[in-house]
């Protein structure tokens, strides 16, 4: 069976003060369970901090970004080491707001995803179409295209026999408006038939997560859908309540 997973994308928010409190509320919950993994992804200043709150629990962590480069004069970077470094397991690649807001293009996002696996993390990679690309019914190519980036590196295929994909409709991303969960299991099946053609073993094994206003109202529909493995939550991970609660709904 493919390993689910709940993973809370915090983006710039918080202080240390409210990592305190969100990750004392997460650490009192007694529920978390082998079936499906929880993920946190704090600010790089609050990695520390979460390592120290969470050693000790079966909630992992991880960084929002990376630098493609290992090491050297890269300022205001930080490379895939120091996130081992600092009890990382997990790396987000490729969130659709690094990829509008700060340029990222396809070919850097997958140096990123090769520059994560190289050092031992996990990439979560995310791909995504706009709206305007939905309405234009380009919605497969966009993501085939952000996928292939990443399936033309060395390593090809077998780069994903440890990663996971995230699918974020960016049209639904703090939005509100989150894709139906026929919507989202489509282009999950896409996705993995995508990873099929070339070897249908990992296609199996890799998970999908669907990202995109996933809140405890809607998470049950949504992972029910047979190719969704769990969620890349934002907004609601902010509320430990409605992480928990989302979690909750992947055991169902
Ligand atoms: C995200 O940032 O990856 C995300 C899915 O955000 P939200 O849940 O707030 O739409």
């Amino acid at each position: 069976m493919r390993p689910r997973i709940v993973a809370g994308n915090w983006k710039m928010q918080g202080s240390q003060a409210f990592v305190l409190e969100l990750l004392t509320a997460l650490q009192s919950y007694d529920g978390w369970n082998d079936e499906v993994e929880a993920i946190v992804f704090p600010p790089f200043p609050y990695l520390l901090s979460t390592q120290d709150l969470l050693e000790k629990t079966p909630i992992a962590w991880g960084a929002q970004t990376l630098s493609e480069f290992s090491n050297g004069a890269y300022t205001g970077e930080v490379s895939a080491s120091m996130l081992t470094d600092c009890g990382c397991e997990y790396v987000l690649v490729g969130h659709s707001e690094r990829r509008q807001l700060f340029g990222e293009s396809s070919a850097q996002v997958a140096a990123k995803f090769v520059a994560a696996k190289q050092a031992g993390l996990i990439p979560i990679l995310c791909v995504g179409e706009t709206l305007a690309e939905r309405e234009a019914d380009r919605t497969l190519s966009v993501v085939t295209e952000q996928l292939q980036a990443v399936l033309a590196q060395p390593g090809g295929i077998e780069l994903f026999e440890t990663a996971v994909i995230a699918y974020e409709p960016v049209w639904a991303i703090g939005t509100g408006l989150t894709a139906t969960p026929a919507q989202a299991q489509s282009v999950h099946h896409e996705i993995r038939h995508l990873l099929a053609i070339q070897d249908s073993t990992i296609a199996q094994q890799c998970p999908i997560l669907y990202g995109g206003s996933v809140k405890p109202s809607n998470a049950t529909e949504l992972f029910k859908e047979s190719d969704i493995d769990g969620g890349l939550i934002g907004g609601a991970a902010l509320k430990a309540e409605d992480f928990i609660a989302i979690y909750r709904g992947a055991l169902a």
